[in-house]
C-alpha cells in the first residue's frame, strides 16, 4: 500500500466536509432548490474578493476565466501590456494573440518579480494601452508580484484596466479588489478554495464593465455581460456545475470560520517555514525575489534532475508535489502549501525531500530541514 499526499499547486486536496456534501444527491438547476445556493455561493464570493460586486461562475478551468476576461472587455486591435514572468504569464500573451490583441511584453527572468515602476514607465510612454495583464502569483516560479502597487499605477489611467490572475494566489495572499482598485481579479477552484477543479471566479469592477460595453470581441460561451444578468438571478447561463457550488459554500463556510486574515497568515507562515526548511537540506530557492504563499520553487542539486526528484517523492512515499514547467523542466521542483495546508503537510513534503535526496545518493542529514520546519510551526 503507499498512502498518498497531495502537495501540488493545484489541484489540492479537498476538505471531508466539502467532499461530503459534494455527495448529496443532484438537485436541478433551474429549481427552487438551487437559487439559495448560488446565492450563498455569491455572498461567500464577495467576501473572500473583498468586493461589493458579484463575483461571475464560470463552469470551467481557470484559464476559461483567463480567455473570458480577454474577450469581453477587450476587442482585436487592443494593446495589451503582459507581464510575462513565467508559464502562466506567457499564457496571457498567448489567449490575447488568440483574441487579436496586441500584445506589448514587460519581459521577466524567471524567478524573479516585476518592477512597478518598468509598468509605469509603459503606461506613460503609450497610454493607449487598455490592459495591463498578470500573475499575483506565478506558479511555475514561485514569485508573488505587487498586485497592490500595482493596481495604484494602472488606477490612474483612464482608458487601463488591470487584468488579475489570481488563480494560485486567491486565500494564500490579501488582494483588496475594491479598495486597491483590481479591475478584473481571476480565480479557479481547485487551489486555494480547496475544491475539484471546473469553477472559474471573475470579480469585475464597474470600470471594467464600461470596457465590457465597447468590446467587439466574438461571445458565445464566455458571455460576461449575459452571466452578469443571470447571476442577479441567482441562475448561471448554461446548466450551473451544482455539485461544485455546493462544494464552494462548504470550503466557503470552512475559511469564514478561520477568517481571511488568519487564513493569509496561515499561508505565509506554511511558505516561510519550508522555504526556512530547505535552505536548512542545504538547497537553493529557484525563487530569487517576492516569494508567493502558495508555493515554494526550489532548484534542484547539482547533477540531479528536478523531473526525477518528483517523480521519486511520488513513486517512492506516495507524495505528488510538483516538477518544474517551460525552461525550468528538470532544473527544480516545487512544493505547495496551498488551501487545505497545515503545519503537517509541511513536515510531510520537507521529510519526502529529505529522505528522496539521500535516496538518490545526494548528501542529507536527515531531519536537518525537518527540525527548523519543526521550530517554525511550534504553536
Ligand atoms: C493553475 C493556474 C492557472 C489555470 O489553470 P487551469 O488548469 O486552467 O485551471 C492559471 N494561472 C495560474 C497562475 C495557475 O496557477
Amino acid at each position: 500500500m503507499l498512502k498518498r499526499y497531495l502537495l501540488a499547486p493545484g489541484p489540492t486536496p479537498v476538505p471531508s466536509e466539502a467532499l461530503l456534501a459534494m455527495a448529496m444527491p443532484i438537485i436541478h438547476h433551474r429549481s427552487p432548490d438551487f437559487l439559495p445556493v448560488l446565492d450563498a455561493a455569491k455572498n461567500g464570493l464577495k467576501w473572500l474578493y473583498q468586493t461589493k460586486n458579484d463575483v461571475l461562475i464560470i463552469c470551467s478551468t481557470g484559464t476559461g476565466g483567463m480567455v473570458g476576461s480577454v474577450n469581453n472587455f477587450f476587442s482585436p486591435g487592443d494593446k495589451a501590456l503582459v507581464i510575462n514572468a513565467g508559464n502562466f504569464g506567457e499564457r496571457w500573451t498567448k489567449i490575447c494573440k488568440a483574441y487579436n490583441l496586441y500584445v506589448e511584453e514587460i519581459k521577466i527572468d524567471w524567478g524573479y518579480a516585476v518592477k512597478p515602476e518598468d509598468v509605469e514607465k509603459a503606461l506613460k510612454k503609450d497610454p493607449s494601452i487598455k490592459g495591463v495583464f498578470v500573475q499575483a502569483s506565478e506558479t511555475s516560479t514561485g514569485v508573488y508580484h505587487d498586485i497592490k502597487t500595482l493596481a495604484s499605477i494602472v488606477k490612474k489611467c483612464k482608458n487601463t484596466i488591470f487584468v488579475v490572475d489570481a488563480i494560485s494566489a486567491l486565500v494564500a495572499h490579501d488582494l483588496k479588489m475594491d479598495e486597491w482598485g483590481i479591475d478584473v481579479l481571476i480565480g479557479g477552484s481547485q487551489k486555494g478554495l480547496m475544491l475539484p477543479p471546473g469553477l472559474a471566479f471573475v470579480g469585475v469592477s464597474e470600470k471594467a464593465w464600461k470596457f465590457a460595453e465597447k468590446s467587439t470581441s466574438p461571445k458565445f460561451y464566455f458571455n460576461f455581460k449575459k452571466e452578469r444578468e443571470s447571476l442577479a438571478k441567482n441562475q448561471t447561463n448554461f446548466t450551473s456545475p451544482v455539485t461544485l457550488i455546493i462544494g464552494l459554500n462548504e470550503c466557503i463556510k470552512i475559511l469564514q470560520k478561520e477568517g481571511l486574515e488568519n487564513a493569509f497568515k496561515r499561508h505565509e507562515t506554511l511558505a516561510h517555514a519550508t522555504r526556512e526548511a530547505v535552505k536548512a537540506i542545504g538547497l537553493e530557492m529557484f525563487t530569487k525575489e517576492s516569494p508567493s504563499n502558495s508555493v515554494t520553487a526550489v532548484n534542484a542539486p547539482k547533477g540531479l534532475d528536478g523531473q526525477e526528484i518528483y517523480k521519486n517523492l511520488r513513486v517512492k512515499y506516495g507524495i505528488t508535489a510538483a516538477g518544474g514547467q517551460g525552461q525550468a523542466k528538470g532544473k527544480i521542483f516545487r512544493i505547495a502549501h496551498l488551501g487545505y495546508a497545515d503545519t503537517f503537510d509541511v513536515i510531510t513534503a520537507i521529510a519526502g525531500v529529505e529522505m528522496t535526496l539521500k535516496g538518490m545518493g545526494h548528501p542529507v542529514k536527515l531531519g536537518a530541514g525537518v527540525a527548523v520546519a519543526e521550530e517554525l510551526l511550534l504553536k
